[in-house]
């Protein structure tokens, strides 16, 4: 994955936040448990081992993917209409990295219709 495009363009750059946390805490040889394997436990793994920790281990109550996570099917959808406009920069930055081709099975960016009506 190209993170280079993240790490000096966007407000917050998350990315580097992270790393730069991580590495003020722990070595890469460290071991790390993470427990449940909803789409936070996979992600903060996933984000870990490619930063370089290579002694990260995911527990959950379930196989992969755990039927008791919020994200168990296929019809999830990312906005970036928040309130706080700090949620909105954040699924910003996170709609860039759905667009690198390793996503490209899972990621449709298919475009929405909104609706609403206003009972008289
Ligand atoms: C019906 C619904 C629709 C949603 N739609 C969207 C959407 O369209 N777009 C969007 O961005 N977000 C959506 N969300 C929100 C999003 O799915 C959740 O915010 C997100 O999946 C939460 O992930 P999580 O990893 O924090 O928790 P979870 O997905 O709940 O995962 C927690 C994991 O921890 C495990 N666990 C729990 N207790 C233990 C234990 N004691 N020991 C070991 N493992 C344990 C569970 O088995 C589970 O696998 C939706 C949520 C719901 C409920």
């Amino acid at each position: 994955m190209n993170t280079s495009r993240l790490t000096s363009d966007t407000p917050y750059n998350y990315v580097a936040r992270f790393e730069a946390l991580m590495s003020n805490s722990l070595s890469h040889s460290d071991p790390i448990i993470v427990v449940g394997a909803g789409v936070f436990g996979l992600s903060t793994a996933w984000w870990l081992t490619r930063v370089g920790y290579h002694n990260v281990r995911v527990l959950d109550r379930w196989p992969v993917p755990s039927p008791s996570s919020a994200g168990y099917d296929r019809n999830k959808i990312i906005r970036t209409e928040y309130v706080d406009g700090h949620f909105s920069i954040l699924s910003q930055e996170a709609i860039e990295f759905w667009r690198d081709p390793l996503w490209r099975d899972v990621f449709h960016p298919t475009g929405k219709i909104c609706s609403s009506c206003i009972q008289r």
